[in-house]
C-alpha cells in the first residue's frame, strides 16, 4: 500500500485485501468488510470462459461500480447540506452533471434516479448532449436544472426552449452576448418565455493548465459590459425577469479553496449587481473545477492534486456568497455546480494486461568478456586497443574510463559497420557489451519495459495529450514485493505510446517479474483508477485500437459478493472499421472471394478465420486467455 500510495489517492474506495488484491469499497468509508468486491474474482468472472459463470468477454476491460457513483453523488450533495445548514444558508444546492465528462448512457441515467431525491440535474454543452439531457431528465425530478451551456445556433436554441415547453427546469445560459437576439427571437416565434442566465467572464485566474479557459483572456463568456448591454436590453424588452442564473467556470482542477472563494466572491457581487438592476435572479452557478487528489499528496501544488475535501469546498463557496450577498441584503440564492470530474472519477477502473517484458541479462561484465573475445582479431587495431583499455578499466572498477572507451569502441564499430569491415554478429555483441557497461556502472537504470494490452490514445488520452497522471497499479500479488523497475509500452506503432511517469514523481513503477510470482499462475494485470471523466469521450482510434469491454459491478448480498447487471464486448475490428466509413460486411464477401479463388480447398477455413477477424477486438488475445479458451484445458 505505501509503495503505490493507495492510503491516499485510493481512500476510500479502494485497498488492498489479505489475499493481496486490490478491493473495492462500493459505499466508501460506510463500506463494512465483508461487503468489498475483490477486482481479481470481477476480472476472472469476466474475462475467464471456465470461471464459475464466467462472461469470457476480452480485456483491456472497464469496471463501472455504479455504487460508488451514487457514493459520490450523495457525498456532493450532504457536503452542500452540511455547510448550508451549519452556516446558516437560506437556499438550497442543486447541483448538475456537466455530461460532456462522461456521457455513457447508464451514467447519466444512474445520475439522474440516483439524483433525484435531492433534484440534481444534467448540464449540457451540445445539441447531441441536450437531446439525450433532455430525454434523461424525462424520468428524473421536475425541478432538476438542465442548464444548456456551449456555443449556440437557432437549432440549439429551438430545441432548448422544447425542453422548457415539456416543463423541464431549463436554462439557456448564454456564452456570448450575439446569442441573446437569436434567444429573444426564437423564444417569441415558439411562443415559449425562455429562462436565461449569462456565463460572466471573471477576473479571478486559475493558473493551472485547466485554468486557461479563466481570466480576462479567457475563451468564454460576457465581459462586465456585456453584462451590463444583455441586461439593458433585456429591460427594454420587458424581459429582465427572464434572467435569473448567473454561471461562470475558471477551469478544471482548481487547486485551493483560496482560489475558489476568490472566483465566487467575484462572481456573487455580479450576481447581486444584476439583482440591483432588476433581474429576477435566483441561481448562481459555479461551474466545474471541483478537483480530485489524483496523486493523494493533497498539496494542490500541481494539477495532479488538490488542498481540499469536499467538506472543505462545499463550505468555501457558501460562505463566500453568503457574505456578498448578506452585504447587499440580496437574499440568498439556489446554489448550483457542475462538478463533473468529482463525480465520475472514481466510479471505473481500467484492467489491463502484460503481456510481456524486455529480458533483464543475469550476465556480468566479467562473466560476459571471454565471449566477446572470439572475434577480437578480426578487429581494426584502434578498435581492438579500445576494447583492451575497457576491459581493464573494468577490472580496476575505473567507471569513468570505462564508459569512456565502450563509447568509443560503439561508435568505432558502428562506423565500421556501414563501411561494410564488421558483420551482424559484432556489432550485436558490442552493443551488448556497451549496454552492460552502462548498467554496470549505474549509468543506465534497469528499468524494464511491460507491453500491455492497451492503447492509451483510446484509453489514456489525457496522458498523452496533457501530461495528466493517473494512479497506475498492479491489482493483484500485492501481498509480494515487488523486484523489478517498469515503465509500461502499449500497443500502438506510436513511440508516444508509453507511460513513463507516474503519480508521486515516479519515472518507473514497482512491479512483479512476469512469471516469478510465486504461488500463482496465469496473468499479471494492472489498473488504471480515477480515469472516470473525460477518457471515454476523449479516446481515439489511434492504430484503430477501439473501447474496452465494460462491466457493470454491484454489490450483491452475501460476503465479498457482487452481480455483473451489463456486460458489453469492446468494440470489434468490424465496428471500428465501420466508424470511418469501411464497410465491413462488403470487405468480408469480397475477401472470402478472393480468399476461396487463391486457395481452393482451404477456402473455408480462410473464411471462418476471416470472419473471427472481423468479429474480434483489435487488441492481442492474451496467452492466457487463449490457453484457457484451448480444447482440452481445464482453465486454471
Ligand atoms: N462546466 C463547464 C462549463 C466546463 O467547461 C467544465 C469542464 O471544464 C465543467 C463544468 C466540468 O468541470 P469539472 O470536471 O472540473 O467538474
Amino acid at each position: 500500500a505505501v509503495l503505490y500510495r493507495i492510503d491516499s489517492w485510493g481512500v476510500p474506495y479502494f485497498c488492498i485485501n489479505a489475499a493481496g488484491d486490490i478491493a473495492v469499497r462500493p459505499y466508501g468509508a460506510a463500506t463494512l468488510p465483508h461487503q468489498e468486491i475483490d477486482l481479481m474474482k470481477v476480472v476472472k468472472k469476466a474475462s475467464d470462459p471456465k470461471f464459475d459463470g464466467g462472461l469470457g468477454l476480452r480485456l483491456p476491460l472497464l469496471v463501472r461500480f455504479p455504487d460508488v457513483l451514487r457514493h459520490r453523488l450523495e457525498s456532493l450533495h450532504s457536503a452542500f447540506e452540511f455547510a448550508i445548514q451549519s452556516n446558516g444558508y437560506g437556499s438550497p444546492y442543486q447541483g448538475v452533471y456537466p455530461v460532456k465528462c462522461n456521457q455513457d448512457r447508464y451514467i447519466v441515467e444512474d445520475i439522474v434516479e440516483f439524483g433525484a431525491p435531492f433534484g440534481f440535474g444534467l448540464e449540457a454543452g451540445s445539441k447531441a448532449e441536450l437531446l439525450l439531457a433532455m430525454n434523461c431528465l424525462s424520468k428524473g425530478s421536475p425541478e432538476a436544472f438542465l442548464i444548456c451551456n456551449g456555443y449556440k445556433d437557432e437549432e440549439y436554441i429551438v430545441l432548448a426552449l422544447i425542453a422548457r415547453s415539456m416543463d423541464l427546469n431549463t436554462v439557456i445560459v448564454l456564452e456570448q452576448e450575439e446569442e441573446l437576439d437569436a434567444v429573444v427571437e426564437t423564444s417569441l416565434r415558439l411562443g415559449v418565455r425562455p429562462v436565461i442566465g449569462l456565463r460572466a467572464k471573471l477576473r479571478t485566474k486559475h493558473s493551472g493548465h485547466f485554468g486557461s479557459t479563466s481570466g480576462e483572456n479567457g475563451k468564454f463568456g460576457l465581459t462586465t459590459a456585456q453584462i451590463l448591454s444583455v441586461a439593458h436590453k433585456l429591460q427594454r424588452l420587458d424581459m429582465l425577469d427572464c434572467l435569473q442564473l448567473l454561471h461562470f467556470h475558471i477551469g478544471s482542477q482548481i487547486p485551493s479553496t483560496a482560489l475558489l472563494s476568490d472566483g465566487v466572491s467575484e462572481a456573487a457581487q455580479i450576481y447581486c449587481e444584476l439583482s440591483r438592476l432588476g433581474a429576477s435572479m435566483r441561481v448562481i452557478d459555479i461551474g466545474g473545477g471541483l478537483g480530485i487528489d489524483y496523486d493523494g499528496s493533497h498539496s494542490g501544488g500541481t494539477d495532479m492534486s488538490v488542498s481540499y475535501s469536499l467538506d472543505e469546498y462545499a463550505d468555501a463557496v457558501v460562505r463566500s456568497v453568503m457574505l456578498a450577498c448578506d452585504r447587499k441584503h440580496i437574499r440568498h440564492p439556489i446554489i448550483c455546480s457542475e462538478s463533473g470530474r468529482a463525480l465520475v472519477s472514481h466510479h471505473s477502473v481500467l484492467i489491463f494486461e502484460a503481456i510481456s517484458s524486455s529480458t533483464s541479462k543475469a550476465e556480468t561484465l566479467s562473466s560476459m568478456a571471454p565471449n566477446l573475445a572470439y572475434f577480437l582479431d578480426e578487429l581494426a587495431d584502434d578498435v581492438r586497443s579500445d576494447y583492451r583499455n575497457l576491459m581493464a578499466a573494468a577490472f580496476r572498477c575505473e567507471y569513468e574510463t570505462c564508459a569512456l572507451y565502450a563509447d568509443r569502441l560503439k561508435w568505432r564499430c558502428v562506423d565500421q559497420f556501414k563501411e561494410g569491415i564488421l558483420g551482424l554478429e559484432h556489432l550485436a555483441a558490442v552493443d551488448a557489451l556497451c549496454d552492460l557497461v552502462s548498467k554496470e556502472m549505474g549509468v543506465a537504470d534497469s528499468v524494464k519495459t511491460y507491453h500491455v494490452n492497451l492503447s492509451l490514445f483510446t484509453s489514456l488520452p489525457d496522458f498523452w495529450a496533457i501530461g495528466q497522471l493517473f494512479p497506475i497499479i498492479p491489482i493483484h500479488h500485492l501481498d509480494q514485493r515487488p523486484e523489478v523497475k517498469g515503465i509500461l509500452s502499449d500497443l500502438t506503432c506510436d513511440s508516444d505510446g508509453k507511460v513513463d511517469r507516474f503519480i508521486g514523481g515516479q519515472s518507473s513503477l514497482p512491479l512483479h517479474e512476469l512469471g516469478g510470482i510465486t504461488g500463482k499462475e496465469g496473468g499479471y494485470y494492472l489498473g488504471m483508477f480515477l480515469g472516470g471523466a473525460y477518457q471515454e469521450a476523449l479516446g481515439g482510434l489511434h492504430n484503430l485500437f477501439g473501447g474496452p469491454s465494460v462491466v457493470r459491478v454491484s454489490h450483491a448480498d452475501g460476503p465479498h459478493c457482487f452481480a455483473v447487471t451489463l456486460a458489453v464486448p469492446g468494440q470489434s475490428c468490424a465496428d471500428v472499421l465501420r466508424a470511418l466509413q469501411h464497410e465491413p460486411a462488403m470487405m468480408f464477401d469480397a475477401l472470402k472471394h478472393r480468399a476461396e479463388e487463391c486457395a481452393a480447398g482451404s477456402g473455408d477455413a480462410l473464411s471462418c478465420a476471416l470472419a473471427h477477424a472481423f468479429h474480434s477486438m483489435p487488441y492481442l488475445v492474451s496467452r492466457t486467455a487463449a490457453r484457457a479458451a484451448a480444447p482440452g484445458s481445464d482453465g486454471e
